[in-house]
């Protein structure tokens, strides 16, 4: 119960070959690898990325059409410089675990309404605190009424400290109180939440320059980490918004979430090519444990299991 249900169906739609050699597909199956491409794109995969699954494919002759398919698609969710590496080496060599660790002490946290922003929060919360942290939160949006108020119940549950400012109050504010907070009191995290939606567009942009801003007066150096919160339900569309935000305020992570809710579970090879930012962590569900590191492998992994 991995929260991945639907992807996997999707993905699994070849399964009768899967354990066959490329070889053998290539020579005797290849409605196989027409059945695979329809599968990888109608999971989200995307063209481009698809092409290039099916060319690694094709040049693994050797190798069972399952591992040859994993092994690709491991590929194509590391960046650029890795996977260009990957491809001499001809497998994917283990990935490093340590990669969610945050740079610094201030992570910002953007994403459009509805996404899922606060509840993500509330699970990173959560996530570090087993990790063995100390974590704060910022109540920064102040434009959407009840944000504030789930912000503080999940940190009345989950034991953390919440900063809050006024409803329809400065969420720059909000965000410098916390930032200075954080440093005096030494905390390792504070996550801050911030508006997914203003008047207009123009407007959600600078707000959220203004807050990384204000978060770096407070606090020199910081925020360490901008991550994007983007819903895998949307797919395309989501990540054209995550373009735009990233031209806006420079990301350093995406955070995936309601990947249970879809069989498009494949759009996380598009983020990670498009943007060229690493994925941090997926969302699997609405409760605090429903969050997981990101891993290519293990992701892989469990499409096939
Ligand atoms: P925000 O407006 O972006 O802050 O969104 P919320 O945090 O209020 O979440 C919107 C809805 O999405 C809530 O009902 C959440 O429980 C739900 N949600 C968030 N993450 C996930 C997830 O990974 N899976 C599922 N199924 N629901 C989620």
């Amino acid at each position: 119960r991995d929260g991945l249900s639907k992807t996997r169906q999707q993905i699994n739609t070849t399964a009768g070959s899967l354990g066959a050699d490329v070889r053998d597909v290539l020579t005797n199956r290849l409605d196989t690898i027409e059945d695979l491409e329809y599968a990888l794109i109608a999971a989200d995969v995307g063209r481009a990325a698809t092409e290039e699954v099916l060319e690694d494919v094709r040049r693994s002759p050797g190798k069972k059409l399952q591992e040859a398919l994993m092994d690709a698609l491991t590929l194509q969710l590391e960046p650029d410089a890795r996977r260009a590496e990957f491809r001499k080496l001809g497998f994917a060599p283990e990935v490093s675990r340590s990669k969610v660790a945050p740079r610094g002490h201030v992570v910002m946290v953007i994403g459009v309404n509805g996404v899922g922003k606060t509840t993500t929060i509330a699970k990173l919360g959560d996530y570090y605190i087993r990790q063995g942290k100390s974590v704060m939160f910022a109540a920064g949006d102040t434009f959407r009424a009840a944000a504030g108020t789930q912000l503080g119940v999940w940190g009345e549950r989950l034991g953390i400290p919440v900063v809050q400012g006024a409803d329809g109050g400065d969420p720059a504010a909000v965000a410098f109180d916390a930032a200075t907070a954080r440093a005096a009191r030494g905390t390792d995290l504070l996550f801050v939440d911030t508006a997914g939606r203003l008047h207009n567009k123009h407007n959600l942009m600078e707000e959220l320059k203004k807050v990384r801003r204000v978060i770096e007066k407070a606090d020199p150096g910081e925020p360490g980490e901008v991550w994007l919160v983007l819903d895998a339900v949307t797919g395309q569309n989501g990540l054209q918004q995550a373009k735009k935000f990233h031209e806006s305020t420079p990301l350093t992570g995406v955070i995936v979430t309601k990947l249970d809710g879809t069989a498009k579970g494949g759009i996380l090879v598009p983020i990670v090519r498009e943007l060229g930012v690493p994925i941090k962590f997926i969302g699997v569900g609405e409760q605090p444990g429903d969050l997981q590191p990101f891993d290519s492998q293990e992701f892989v992994r469990a499409l096939f299991d």
